[in-house]
């Protein structure tokens, strides 16, 4: 079978020909219908988890089909079914508090496991989901990583109340433009803020209620608007500051993005003496991919981005890279 592998650190990954994985005890063979391309494969290429098993086959944000019946997990034949990107022990105190994203013996597809970007994987069924045949496959490859985790987000930072004002940078991006979706069906006013004069009519697909085009101070813009009570950050260093300073007193930054890996300046004054608060989050958990399938059948998100053939990877790679993807890229093997 085809698949995306990577060979070495900061070497790009390729599609070659790889051996289809057999049937393993305690584990589901899916067939994949869409593996989604995140910027963690971009990061994961570079080395940035150097913990990573090479060669590895890449992906974590996939959808698939059941290839046989397993009776003993309650699985079938042709089940179509989405899952959490890594597996979890359910025994640890995470687990037992429903925060399986920081299990300590977590493995992630696509880093420690054979990734999604392929024909075939094998899955835990503990991180499985099945879901109604009638999803959107590109939907259901981003319900995890991607709309769970920025619901976790979310979440974390103390939710968002009906009427509160949300700002999302990189609004064109994988993220940014479902966070804007997700924000606004949680009854915010929404802000998006771009860099690039082209992506303004994408990124009006989200329907936000205010777009600034901005490659610099956006939160003189904001502060017009009243500023924000929250903000969620899909780039990360780049626009952090400016993202702080868009902060009505009280606000909270839920951080996601973390482009270029580089640390931030942080003025302690503006946590402080304005009771702002930096929330991070890591992927999502079971609670957060229910909610986000839950959006999804109330049709308040969708999946907005674009198709490309798994054999076209390295095009696809290439776009990202170039900052001109825009949404996400779904791959279909
Ligand atoms: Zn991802
Ligand atoms: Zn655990």
């Amino acid at each position: 079978m085809k698949a995306i592998v990577l060979e070495r650190f900061g070497e790009k990954p390729r599609p070659v020909d790889v051996e289809e994985p057999g049937d393993k005890s305690g584990w589901i063979k899916l067939r994949v219908v869409r593996s989604a391309l995140c910027y963690r494969d971009l990061l994961t290429y570079k080395g940035a988890f150097p913990r990573a098993k090479l060669p590895l086959i890449l992906g974590h944000e996939f959808t698939g089909e059941v290839v046989r019946d397993y009776p003993e997990y309650g699985f079938s034949k042709g089940d179509r079914v989405l899952t959490l990107p890594y597996t979890f022990c359910g025994r640890c105190e995470y687990c037992l508090t429903g925060r399986e994203n920081l299990c300590r013996s977590r493995e992630w597809y696509g880093e420690h496991l054979p990734g999604s970007h392929t024909e075939y994987i094998l899955v835990r069924p503990e991180s499985l989901v099945k879901i109604d045949g009638e999803m959107d496959p590109n939907y259901a490859s981003i319900a995890s990583c991607v709309i769970g985790m920025i619901i976790n987000g979310i979440d974390n930072a103390g939710g968002i109340e009906e009427g509160d004002r949300v700002l999302v940078t990189g609004a064109s991006g994988g993220v940014g433009i479902h966070a804007l979706q997700i924000a606004k069906a949680y009854g915010a006013e929404t802000i998006a803020v771009t860099r690039s004069e082209e992506k303004i009519k994408f990124i009006e697909e989200a329907e936000p209620d205010h777009i600034i085009l901005s490659d610099g101070e956006f939160s003189k813009e904001v502060k017009k608007l009243g500023g924000v009570d929250m903000v969620i950050e899909t780039v990360g260093e780049p626009t952090f500051n400016q993202s702080l300073r868009s902060l009505k007193w009280g606000g909270k930054i839920v951080v996601i993005g973390n482009v270029n890996v580089k640390p931030v300046d942080l003025q302690l004054g503006l946590i402080i003496l304005r009771q702002n608060s930096i929330h991070g989050t890591l992927s999502s958990t079971r609670k957060t991919l229910y909610k986000a399938i839950q959006l999804y059948r109330l049709g308040k998100v969708k999946a907005i981005g674009q198709e490309m053939d798994l054999t076209d990877f390295e095009k696809a790679l290439e776009k990202m890279e170039a900052g001109e993807s825009r949404g996400r890229i779904f791959l279909k093997p």
